[in-house]
């Protein structure tokens, strides 16, 4: 079982990568488990045909306990769907809310359960702290993917990021993979995000460019893998998956 925990700022396009990812990866014939771990819970909602699922704190919160079944939602493409949900706005905090969810996802055997090929979390990286951590130091994640594209927000988001896993990997959690351009399509974009990767010492892993298909896609509440899969995008995205499984950089 491979396990990839995605990172990066909030809107950088975490979700739209992600779900692209798994549903190429299932389109290889992986298992895919894609654990959304952001409390806006909308990492699947392009796997769902546009609709959020039941959030396993929700389901916590609503029904005091829960099975697999309330919160596990397969795709048409295939990926088995969790969200972890977040806190009543104003009320608790969002890590201990992702810990809470795979703590579940845990007792419940889910791993055994489904026996994924491949388990990627997408996970909000505006805030390092303890909860959002949680996948890079509870043993969950190997690796560690951050999405950024030049802007400053979100390269000081990955720098943060980087920075995080770098003091746990010391001792022996996730380690980090490298970064994932997705353009924004600013001046001297590519530079900037080079000149990132080399001062926190990580590989620019790929380069996803910015393609109306996404939009498209979105709008049908699908990937671009189901809804344009012939599509320049559609390609980029299954590269990506492919070089996630087997290992390498874009460029080799
Ligand atoms: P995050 O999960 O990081 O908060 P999302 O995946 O929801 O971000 O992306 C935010 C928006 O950016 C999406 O609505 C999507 O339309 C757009 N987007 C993401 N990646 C691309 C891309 N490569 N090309 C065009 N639009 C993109
Ligand atoms: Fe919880 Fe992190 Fe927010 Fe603190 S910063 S309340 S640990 S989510
Ligand atoms: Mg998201």
């Amino acid at each position: 079982m491979k396990k990839i925990a995605i990172y990066g700022k909030g809107g950088i396009g975490k979700s739209t990568t992600v779900s692209n990812i798994s549903a190429a990866m299932a389109e290889m014939g992986k298992t895919v488990l894609q654990i959304g771990c952001d409390p806006k819970a909308d990492s699947t909602r392009n796997l769902t045909g546009g609709k959020n699922i039941p959030t396993v704190l929700d389901i916590l919160r609503d029904q005091g306990d829960a099975e697999l079944e309330d919160f596990v939602v397969k795709s048409s493409t295939g990926v088995l769907c969790v969200e972890a949900g977040g806190p009543v706005p104003g009320i608790g905090c969002a890590g201990r809310g992702i810990i809470t969810a795979f703590e579940k996802l845990e007792e419940l055997e889910a791993y055994d359960t489904y026996r994924p090929d491949v388990v990627l979390y997408d996970v909000l990286g505006d805030v390092v702290c303890g909860g959002f951590a949680m996948p890079i130091r509870g043993g969950y994640a190997d690796e560690v993917c951050i999405v950024t594209s030049g802007e400053m927000m979100s390269l000081y988001a990955a720098s943060n990021i980087a920075h995080a896993v770098k003091s746990f990997g010391s001792r022996g959690y996730a380690s980090l993979r490298g970064l994932i351009l997705n353009s924004k399509n600013i001046e001297l974009e590519e530079e900037l995000v080079k000149k990132a990767a080399s001062e926190i010492d990580a590989p620019i892993l790929y380069r996803l460019p910015r393609d109306g298909a996404v939009q498209q896609a979105e709008a049908e509440g699908k990937t671009v893998i189901e809804a344009l899969p012939d599509s320049d995008m559609a390609e980029h995205y299954r590269s990506l998956a492919r070089l996630l499984l087997e290992g390498g950089l874009e460029d080799e």
